[in-house]
């Protein structure tokens, strides 16, 4: 009774509904399944353009981090470059420092050679002849306290003189008394000289320890006599003094040489006569425990451009 009941109102509920009603309801289902398409479709694009983004941001990372290594590198590699080129320039700078160091080392070694009197490094003796218009450059008068005697004047190379002035000062400090006995000799007063030994001592004798004019080393006003207290103002038995002994140990530091050692094939044996060749040459002549008669003439010569060192 109830179902029929209820059946029946809704067929005429049914009947009820108008065609604009239908119609409605025919528009509500379209709007309906509309909407439910564009989300659906709205949400796949939305998905598939969060992922293209997800890929942009994770291209873009990629591609920035590749960027900044691509300009560390090159500032390294730029880096590096300037750093080899700076130093390529420094080398070639040192190449042509170098050079022009060279060159005025050369050209400082010319000037000295050109002022530097080569007779001053021969040798001269029996065998070595000095012209007879040969004369020092510059002579200076020995000053009275470094000479033996107040009667005679002897002069030495102005240049020479500091060296020995050092070397007297030097040895007196010691308690060494070293006197100069004679000095510069020119060619006449050798001759001179020469003559009253050839009257006093006969020409055999006085030839073996006197030179010839003109193969003195006393021309060249770099060669001393030197003589001390004790010995009665003579020569002889200067090697038996304090004043020698310290002469053979110290006088190369000071550039002076001993010409006519013991046993030479030149003169005889002369403890007296000290000469001046420079600091270099004495020293290595003193290290080589060799005399400088015994070397030859070219060996000597390279010495030149360091007399005055
Ligand atoms: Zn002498």
């Amino acid at each position: 009774m109830d179902i029929k009941i209820q059946k029946k109102e809704v067929h005429e509920f049914v009947k009820k509904l108008s065609h604009v009603h239908w119609f409605a309801i025919g528009g509500f289902l379209i709007l309906a399944i509309s909407i439910g398409y564009i989300s659906w479709y709205g949400y796949h694009r939305f998905q598939d353009l969060s992922g293209q983004i997800v890929a942009l941001q994770s291209n873009l990372a990629s591609t920035s981090q590749n960027f900044q290594n691509n300009l560390i590198q090159t500032q390294k590699n730029l880096a590096t470059n300037i750093q080899q080129n700076v130093g390529d320039i420094q080398n070639k700078l040192g190449d042509y420092q170098q050079q022009v160091g060279n060159l005025s080392g050369t050209l400082n070694t010319l000037q000295k050679l050109s002022k530097t009197d080569p007779q001053l490094l021969e040798k001269y003796s029996k065998v070595f002849f000095l012209n007879e218009n040969y004369a020092p450059a510059e002579l200076v008068e020995i000053p009275s306290d470094y000479k033996y005697s107040d009667l005679k004047h002897p002069q030495l190379s102005t240049q020479v003189w500091p060296y020995m002035k050092r070397m007297l000062d030097d040895a007196l400090a010691a308690n060494v008394k070293i006197f100069v006995f004679s000095a510069y000799r020119s060619f006449s007063e050798q001759s001179a000289l020469k003559g009253q030994y050839k009257v006093i001592y006969g020409s055999g004798t006085a030839n073996s320890f006197s030179a010839d004019q003109g193969y003195s080393e006393h021309q060249l006003g770099t060669a001393v006599d030197f003589i001390t207290s004790g010995l009665g103002g003579q020569l002889d038995g200067f090697d038996a003094t304090a004043s020698y002994n310290w002469l053979i140990a110290n006088a190369y530091r000071y550039g002076f040489i001993l010409s006519y050692p013991k046993s030479n094939s030149y003169y005889v044996f002369e403890p007296w006569h000290w000469r001046f060749v420079g600091v270099k040459l004495a020293t290595d002549l003193h290290n080589a425990n060799q005399n400088f008669y015994d070397w030859d003439q070219r060996t000597i010569d390279a010495y030149l451009v360091n007399l005055f060192d």
